[in-house]
């Protein structure tokens, strides 16, 4: 079995070798968040929407400045040479701070979300589209501010008894003033699954809710009293109708649209001809060899998930090398210069 270093995976994947140091003790004093803002060099990811301004091919880093904004996290400390202009700080680490945009009154600002009033010239970086295109530390503070401001924007109020929470743990849980629960922010372990056959193809499915020539693998969330393993093998029956065995755990990706952690595996089924689409969420199944996966991609015929997403690094590991989608530029990349209209942004 081939060594690991820590937080590498056998797949590949935009946030592999990211270092982030999250201070769990530091940040548990209550001092703590101010006293980051203050230090000299730290950092702040502003968020907008889901997006992140860029500069150039990096995120763009503000330097905490003013009075510590409400809604602030603490991300952590990474190494100074990983964030663009972290040379110049003292102890070759930086502190990075996000800030969620809240959204405007009805003023039709882009994806309903107040943007900087200059956007001339600015690019954004949606991590669902850009995540392959950053550096892996960009990629996972990213990941990281989306999952835990999405968090925040969503745990309000008490779940046992209604009340407002409060903020604690320098922006990492909340607890409820009236009865004392204490709410973390939790992801959803979701099993995506690329089906082998003997053969060694590969079966993918479309679901209703895409176009009709995008095709993916197969995902599912894990059920209330529900293993890894029987999830994977139920959610891939259900939709696909194959009965699956030989489960390699390939990898995991942090998926905060809103809070899911996918868990990518390869399973092998012995009988590929009971392959079906469920007719619920799945329009139509289909086996691929690597050359007619290849082919139909190059030629638009299929569209592929994402380079970011742990799907597409299944199918490309199965594959053996990256496949040249004519649908990888069809999202909005990176580099789009004008904020999208409303209701454009890919959700
Ligand atoms: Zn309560």
């Amino acid at each position: 079995m081939r060594r690991r270093d820590p937080g590498e995976t056998l797949l590949t994947l935009p946030q592999d070798g990211a270092r982030i140091d999250r201070l769990d003790a530091e940040r548990k004093r209550p001092e703590w968040l101010s006293e980051v803002w203050a230090t000299p060099g730290t950092r702040v990811l502003n968020l907008y929407g889901r997006r992140a301004q860029l500069s150039g091919d990096r995120l763009k880093y503000d330097v905490a400045a003013g009075e510590l904004p409400a809604g602030a996290v603490t991300l952590g400390a990474v190494d100074a040479a990983d964030l663009p202009g972290g040379e110049d700080t003292q102890n070759g680490r930086v502190h990075v701070v996000t800030v969620a945009h809240p959204k405007p009154e009805e003023n039709g600002a882009a994806n309903g979300v107040a943007e900087p009033a200059d956007t001339t010239g600015t690019s954004w970086a949606d991590l669902a589209f850009a995540g392959s295109q950053l550096t892996p530390v960009d990629a996972a503070l990213l990941t990281q501010a989306l999952a835990i401001t999405t968090w925040h924007a969503r745990s309000a109020f008490c779940a046992a008894c209604g009340s407002a929470t409060e903020v604690e743990v320098s922006g990492w849980m909340r607890t409820c003033p009236n009865c004392g629960a204490q709410t973390f922010p939790r992801t959803d372990p979701a099993v995506i699954t690329a089906v082998l056959d003997a053969e060694d193809r590969i079966l993918l499915g479309s679901a209703f809710r895409w176009g009709p020539d995008r095709f993916s693998t197969f995902a599912g969330f894990v059920e209330a009293g529900e293993s890894v393993e029987a999830a994977l093998a139920r959610e891939v029956e259900e939709e696909a109708g194959v009965v699956v065995s030989e489960i390699q755990y390939m990898g995991s990706q942090s998926w905060p649209f809103p809070r899911s952690l996918m868990l990518g595996h390869f399973a092998l089924t012995e009988d590929p001809s009971m392959a079906r689409p469920d007719g619920d969420e799945i329009r139509e199944v289909r086996w691929f060899t690597r050359e007619e996966l290849a082919t139909a991609a190059a030629a638009g015929d299929v569209s592929l998930p994402t380079r970011s997403s742990i799907s597409r690094a299944l199918i490309e590991d199965w594959h053996g090398s990256p496949i040249e989608a004519a649908s990888d530029a069809q999202p909005p990349r990176a580099g789009s210069a004008a904020p999208a209209p409303r209701g454009q942004q890919a959700r």
